[in-house]
């Protein structure tokens, strides 16, 4: 008989109320070892190829079912090298478990039979984490006086300096924020992601001798050119996409309209979520509307419900996405736990405008409602507004999100680095280098907004490629 799957543990909805605190919990050893014993080690293990590093994902499961959480640690670490962030924001259901054969073909995201690959490598990652399992240092002498900088410190940044470092390379990663993690320190809430996982990856970087020099735009306070005049051999790009799109609708202007990336970063980058330990309060006001389908629209949505609770206020934040919940990009775990907490859903919706009052707050957003058309370039159905549908809905605070491009700060600066329509850098998808001989590029940066797993295997590529050329 089929063992069915394990699921789990998770904060109660009712109890996650007024704080960021962690709302998945994981498994626990007896749990891991349950779920390990649903694989059914496949001749042809399907899955490894809906990874997008490759990890032999047969073989840490078989693993963590002898109880070698420790060689199991090791062969994730092959291939990812971050299994404790992985295991807690891969987009699973996208990936690896809907290649699992206990999918049913043909549906769009992984059955609830699949394999829970994503929690058991989370579990194995904290292991990790938990007994401090390091991965040998292959330190070459004779990388000793090569130094490589890498410029931005989220993901793919993080990836490829510590590839780099445990080789013996002299890694300085450049960061324009005050504190390194990209999107995973700004854009994704600890509730997600506890910042004392970050810190201990980024820890262990600067053990290895990866030295981070916050504070510093690159193509501002310090061009490509100047790099390669202070002696850095080669240069790494994990600049991501840090720019917000907007609808271009009337009255987008009034005070209280954020885009994603401002409303996410003073919640968990400026730690909003603790005033008044914290100076940097945003004020949330009875109705939130957050519009868009993705992983930063449910964050945002999840984050301002959180501040409604811990300011005293009625919950009432709303989503709204012009297609259906079908189509949404985010993680259905995100969605599911967004509609647990009190998050309300409006499919089909349009926004056209918004008014405010007379001191230039919002208080108003106008939508149509729409069916769905035709697919568009991106395979999904088109969303028709359908006329004279036009609604309003009350809104204190609203939350653009819906989407994100290349920052164009560096790439502007420096003229010699070919870059596509959209802005992102061009490379060689073979090794990951741009038009600039010795200069890198991988993450969101190169072909837009990805993630994180993906912007990290770009990272690994280039980072091979890097070794290759100082080697030359
Ligand atoms: P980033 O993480 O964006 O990091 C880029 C860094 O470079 C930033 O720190 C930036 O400040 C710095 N920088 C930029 N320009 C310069 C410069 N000129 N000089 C110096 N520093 C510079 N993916 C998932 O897999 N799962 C999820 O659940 C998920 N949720 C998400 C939620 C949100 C809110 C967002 C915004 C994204 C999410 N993603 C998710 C996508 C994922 O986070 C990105 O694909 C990934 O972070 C890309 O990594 P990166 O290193 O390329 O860029
Ligand atoms: Fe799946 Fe992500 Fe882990 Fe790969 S890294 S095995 S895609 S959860």
């Amino acid at each position: 008989m089929r063992k069915e799957p394990v699921k789990v543990k998770e904060k109660e909805a009712s109890a996650r109320g007024a704080n960021f605190d962690e709302v998945v919990l994981g498994y626990s050893e007896e749990e891991a070892l349950q779920e390990a014993s649903r694989c059914l080690q496949c001749k042809n293990p399907a899955c490894i190829s809906g990874c997008p590093v490759g990890i032999n994902i047969k073989k840490f499961i078989y693993e963590v079912t002898k109880k070698d959480y420790k060689s199991a640690y090791f062969t994730i670490r092959e291939k990812n090298d971050f299994p404790s962030i992985c295991g807690r924001v891969c987009p699973a259901e996208y990936q690896c478990r809907k290649a699992c054969v206990l999918t049913k073909k043909g549906e769009p995201f992984a059955s609830e039979q699949a394999i829970n690959i994503h929690f058991l490598e989370r579990f194995v990652g904290d292991y990790g984490v938990k007994n401090n399992l390091e991965i040998p240092v292959e330190k070459d002498a004779k990388f000793a006086n090569f130094k490589v900088a890498v410029v931005g410190s989220g993901p793919a940044g993080l990836c490829c300096a510590g590839e780099l470092a445990r080789r013996g390379i002299k890694v300085v990663i450049f960061e324009s924020l005050h504190k390194s993690g990209g999107v995973l320190r700004y854009g994704i809430p600890p509730f997600r992601l506890p910042r004392d996982i970050l810190d201990y990856e980024i820890d262990y970087l600067k053990k290895l001798g990866v030295e981070i020099v916050p504070n510093t735009i690159v193509g501002k306070a310090i061009t490509l050119e100047e790099l390669f005049a202070d002696g850095y051999s080669c240069v790494f790009l994990g600049l991501g996409a840090g720019v917000p799109a907007f609808l271009g609708v009337e009255g987008e202007n009034f005070c209280n309209i954020y885009s994603v990336n401002e409303f996410l970063t003073r919640v968990n980058l400026m730690s909003a979520y603790k005033f008044p330990e914290f100076h940097t309060p945003v004020n949330v006001g009875k109705n939130i509307v957050v519009i868009g389908g993705g992983n930063t629209a449910m964050d945002a949505a999840r984050a301002a419900l959180r501040l409604q609770k811990m300011q005293g206020i009625p919950v009432n934040t709303t989503i709204i996405y012009r297609r259906t919940e079908i189509e949404m990009p985010a993680r259905r775990l995100e969605i599911e736990h967004a509609r647990e907490e009190g998050i309300k859903f409006e499919f089909l919706v349009q926004p056209t405008g918004f008014s405010g009052d007379e001191k230039g707050f919002v208080k108003k957003i106008r939508a149509l409602r729409c069916r769905l058309g035709e697919p568009d370039a991106s395979g999904r159905r088109r969303p028709v507004p359908i006329e004279g549908s036009e609604f309003e809905m009350d809104c204190d605070l609203a939350v653009i999100a819906i989407g994100l491009s290349a920052n164009q700060v560096l790439t502007s600066a420096t003229p010699q680095l070919k870059t596509d329509k959209y802005f992102d850098v061009v490379v060689d998808p073979n090794n990951m280098e741009t038009s600039m001989k010795r200069v890198f590029a991988g993450g969101d940066i190169v072909g837009g907004e990805g993630t994180v797993i993906e912007a990290m295997g770009m990272a690994k590529t280039a980072s091979n490629a890097i070794v290759v050329r100082i080697s030359e």
